[in-house]
């Protein structure tokens, strides 16, 4: 007989399985939990939607002078819209790979560069520059 490590009762040794913190009873035992598809969807999806307004161009643009110096600005709604949805997911998929044990390195990495790609976006989302005079 073992004695189940959660539920301190007696069990045959056939009904228990071994975990990380010792043996116990089929009733106690949960199966390692196994990252689920949304969140990692919720990661990667951060990720593409911050490598969509390198595909996608488009921009509204209009010019200006001001005391014989020309000057643009240039909108571009892709790079908003993507970026911050990249920084939230980016922000949001942090949070949850601090949480996780496993292969969290990678998630934390993953998660970091989706906001650092949010953040990239959103820069290049809105540029004032000066026209050449
Ligand atoms: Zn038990």
């Amino acid at each position: 007989m073992v004695t189940c490590t959660s539920c301190q009762k007696q069990f045959d040794e056939a009904f228990m399985r071994m975990t990380e913190t010792g043996q116990v009873c089929e009733t106690c035992y949960q199966p390692p939990e196994a990252p689920s598809l949304s969140k990692r969807l919720g990661a990667y999806s951060g990720l593409a939607a911050g490598l969509v307004p390198f595909f996608i161009h488009f921009s509204w643009s209009s010019s200006h002078s001001e005391n014989g110096v020309g000057s643009a600005t240039v909108i571009n709604p892709v790079a908003g819209v993507f970026g911050l949805i990249a920084l939230v997911a980016g922000g949001l998929a942090i949070r949850s790979a601090l949480s996780t044990s496993d292969g969290r390195n990678k998630k934390v990495a993953i998660a970091v560069l989706t906001c650092l790609l949010g953040l990239y976006q959103l820069m290049h989302a809105y540029q004032h520059v000066a026209v050449g005079s």
